[in-house]
């Protein structure tokens, strides 16, 4: 067995992704499967040889606790009140905040987190809220810059394990 690496990085980071065409449920029955680099979102299939359930995310979250602060995005009428939270898990692709913040689900957000003392805070341009359950709302990141999701994914390596292996 050897862990699976991404075609486009290299990176081991890799998970299933969620099978949604025709062709991704027909391969199934080959086990051949849809797979998300998580550090590059990219997406491929290889043959597993093996059973396994279609995944409900693509993207992992890791568990985390980062501060963060959040307020609606420059460009809502609602914008200027800046809330606080915790970041309880985080993807390439989006995060879950916990907060006492009311929210509504299509609202969009900037925010800023720090994972440690001294980091300067990575900031999300813009995420839309996409649910809101338990004092926990969930976020997908839409605007990102280069240099932000450059210092998520290296989080997200740091934290993520490597768990997939091909035959
Ligand atoms: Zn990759």
């Amino acid at each position: 067995m050897s862990i699976l690496h991404c075609p486009a990085c290299r990176a081991g980071k890799i998970r299933f992704a969620t099978r949604t065409s025709l062709s991704d449920v027909l391969l199934t029955g080959l086990t051949i499967y849809p797979f998300r680099c998580q550090l590059c979102a990219y997406r491929f299939r290889t043959f597993l040889g093996r059973r396994t359930p279609n995944p409900r995310r693509s993207f992992d979250r890791v568990e985390v606790s980062f501060p963060v602060w959040f307020k609606s995005h420059r460009s809502s009428p609602a914008s200027g009140v800046g809330h606080e939270g915790v970041i309880e898990n985080l993807s390439i692709r989006g995060c879950r905040i916990r907060s006492t913040a009311s929210m509504r689900i299509g609202s969009r957000l900037e925010l800023e987190f720090q994972y440690s003392d001294n980091s300067v805070p990575v900031a999300i341009e813009e995420a839309v809220v996409r649910s809101i359950a338990d004092g926990a709302i969930g976020l997908r990141f839409t605007k990102l810059h280069r240099s932000d999701e450059r210092r998520i994914r290296q989080l997200i390596d740091v934290w993520l394990p490597e768990l997939l292996h091909s035959v």
